[in-house]
């Protein structure tokens, strides 16, 4: 990120950039969808749909569930987000390029981490074997710091 910009100016770019990419698919540019972007982006962290809900409500009144869930779904289909299934609830994540999760089993966070891999050959394999793939994930089941340092005593 470039330190001389403002927070805002970064914000309207990215608006842009969701805008071009809703128009680029024949989508509607509401305000709504524009907002659940923003949040996304703000919150800058895995989310649920019930999060960003919380948040949209002081911006989008009256925004129900349904719609924020089809909007996440929608930003991720356009590769603005990407949807993270690591078991519980789906996450909707603002980092798009590849890279893998560590989900902790005891209380159940989720943390990003770098590690060179590649889901095309997951999905070609996948595709060879007669499936027909929409993603791949890297999911590092275990304990967190704080989890393991609590299970040692
Ligand atoms: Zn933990
Ligand atoms: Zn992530």
């Amino acid at each position: 990120m470039n330190a001389t910009r403002s927070p805002e100016h970064d914000h309207a770019e990215a608006d842009a950039r969701l805008a071009a990419a809703l128009r680029e698919r024949g989508q509607r540019v509401t305000s709504q969808r524009l907002v659940i972007g923003r949040l996304l982006r703000e919150l800058d962290r895995h989310v649920t749909a019930e999060e960003v809900l919380r948040r949209a409500s002081e911006q989008l009144p009256g925004v129900s569930l349904p719609t924020v869930y089809a909007t996440l779904d929608l930003l991720a289909e356009l590769g603005e987000a990407r949807r993270v299934s690591v078991g519980g609830p789906v996450l909707y994540d603002p980092r798009t390029e590849d890279h893998a999760h560590l989900r902790c089993r005891s209380c159940g966070a989720v943390f990003d981490v770098d590690v060179p891999f590649d889901t095309a050959v997951a999905l070609r394999a996948a595709r060879e074997a007669g499936f027909a793939p929409e993603a791949a994930e890297v999911v590092v089941e275990g304990l967190c710091a704080d989890c393991a340092a609590a299970a040692r005593g």
